[in-house]
Order: C-alpha cells, then sequence, then structure tokens
C-alpha cells in the first residue's frame, strides 16, 4: 500500500498537487494538516480506492468543489452539488458592496434573487444579523441545497421558489434586491469550460443580458424608494449594465472592481 507521501506524489503527476491533497484529505476524512503528520502512513485499502476514484473524477474534468461536495465562501463552507453553481471569489465583491452599503443605510430587509447554493442570501444574514433576508431560485434541487446550507451555518433566511419576482406578491417590498444571474453570453469560449455546472445558472442563451434587464424592469415594484439593486456581472459588462438603468426612478448607477481589477458589480439606488 503506498503511503500518503507516495499516493500525493503519484497524483501530482496527473493532477494539480493542491488539489490531490484536498482530494486526499477527504478521502481520509481529514483536513490537510493531517496529510503532513502522517506522510509516511500507509493508505488503508478503502481509502486509497476512494482516493483514485476522486482522481478519476476530476481527470474526467469534473470542478473539485462538486467531487468534495463543498466550497469556502466569505470564510464559511457551503455544501455544493451539480445543482447549483460553485461559489466564486468574485462573488464576495457583491457581498462587500452590499455590506458597506448596509452600514451607511438604513437596510432592513433584503432579496436575493436566483440564490443557488444560498452563498449571498446567507453569508449577508450572518454578517448583518438585523436584516431580514429573503430568496429565490427557480429550481427546487437549488433550493433544498440553500436550506441545507442556512440550517447548518445558522442563517435565517426565507426562501421563495420563483422565476425572479414572479411568485411575489405584488405589494412585497424589500430595501434591497440583489443577484448573482446567468450572465455569460451563450457563444462565450468560457462556457465550454463550466459543463460540469447548471447551464441556466451560467447563461439566459442569448446576450448574457437578458436576465439582467428583465429585472431592472421589474424590481421598482419590489424595491421601496431610496432601495438599492445590485448585481454581479462580466468584466466587459458594467457599462451596457449601466446603461439598462437608464429610466429616471434610478439614482447615477456606480460600478464596483473584483480584487482581480474586473468591473464586476454594478448598483443603482431607487430614488428617495
Ligand atoms: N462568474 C461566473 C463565471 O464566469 C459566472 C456566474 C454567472 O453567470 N452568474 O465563471
Amino acid at each position: 500500500m503506498p503511503t500518503i507521501a507516495q499516493a500525493l506524489k503519484e497524483a501530482s503527476q496527473q493532477i494539480d498537487r493542491f488539489e490531490a491533497k484536498l482530494l486526499l484529505a477527504a478521502a481520509l476524512g481529514k483536513d490537510r494538516t493531517y496529510l503532513i503528520a502522517h506522510d509516511r502512513d500507509a493508505l488503508q485499502d478503502d481509502v486509497l480506492a476512494l482516493y483514485r476514484q476522486f482522481i478519476e473524477r476530476r481527470l474526467r474534468g469534473e470542478p473539485v468543489p462538486y467531487i468534495l461536495g463543498k466550497q469556502e465562501f466569505f470564510g464559511r463552507s457551503f455544501h455544493v452539488c451539480s445543482a447549483v453553481l460553485i461559489p466564486r471569489p468574485d462573488t464576495e465583491t457583491l457581498i462587500e458592496t452590499v455590506l458597506q452599503y448596509c452600514r451607511e443605510h438604513d437596510v432592513r430587509t433584503l432579496l436575493d434573487l436566483g440564490t443557488g447554493s444560498g452563498c449571498i442570501a446567507i453569508t449577508l444574514a450572518l454578517e448583518l444579523p438585523q436584516l431580514q433576508v429573503f430568496a429565490s431560485d427557480n429550481s427546487q434541487e437549488a433550493l433544498a441545497v440553500a436550506r441545507e446550507n442556512a440550517q447548518e451555518l445558522g442563517a435565517r433566511v426565507r426562501f421563495y421558489e420563483s422565476d425572479w419576482f414572479s411568485a411575489l406578491h405584488e405589494l412585497t417590498l424589500f430595501d434591497a434586491i440583489v443577484s448573482n444571474p446567468p450572465y455569460i453570453r451563450r457563444d462565450d469560449e468560457h462556457l465550454l469550460q463550466l459543463g460540469y455546472e447548471p447551464i441556466q445558472a451560467l447563461t439566459d442563451g442569448n446576450d448574457g443580458l437578458d436576465d439582467i434587464r428583465q429585472i431592472i424592469k421589474q424590481a421598482p415594484r419590489h424595491l421601496n424608494r431610496g432601495g438599492l439593486l445590485a448585481f454581479e456581472h462580466g468584466w466587459d459588462q458594467a457599462r451596457a449594465v449601466r446603461d439598462l438603468f437608464s429610466d429616471p426612478i434610478w439614482d447615477t448607477p456606480r460600478t464596483v472592481k473584483d480584487l482581480a481589477g474586473n468591473d464586476r458589480v454594478t448598483f443603482a439606488r431607487r430614488h428617495a
């Protein structure tokens, strides 16, 4: 039986060494520090078999978070499966933007549209305990994952099955509405590399702006005066998204860059 060190060496000829460590730690049911302290331990048959299965899946192209069933976001671990988009570091820019806005304005209720794993709604609910958080998704499978995450992380979020605003009563109004909608253009090459993730969470099958367009159009019916509407979007969509806020009910929209320096979040306030 190979030792931990040998198993890692063998795998790192095929996959990224850091990923190999994550997969081996998961097969062992331990954390990564365990690997260092026990690098001369021989692996049990069942652990080795599971580790090799994980490597096979990785070699076929499956993202590591789906193999592990979890992904870290804003310092917390979220369950993920192929029904939900894998939380990205880019989305932390949306969180930071909304957190700052909520510190400066009186925001009591917030809706996250297309919540997926729930990472946005749950993070905001945990970071801002006074905030009442609501979240919707049109996928029942995604909602099951989001509910499980909310429960495990101890976040109070009310979930709705809804295609954007469709299932919300017309009198339901929020102080803030946020969304990371599908925004990749149908013909974007990047889409091909994301084959394991739910396609309906990534693209509208058109120019990547259909959902943002629809949400901006419908949002006034569900947003209090002075309320915030904030989106995550593609690196090259900031201008187009700002232009979509052309109705005079909106204040001048603003764009925020992500840590990589790309335009990532655009938001506007509804006039008070
Ligand atoms: N940020 C994701 C990516 O480009 C896309 C997420 C989305 O469409 N909402 O990989």
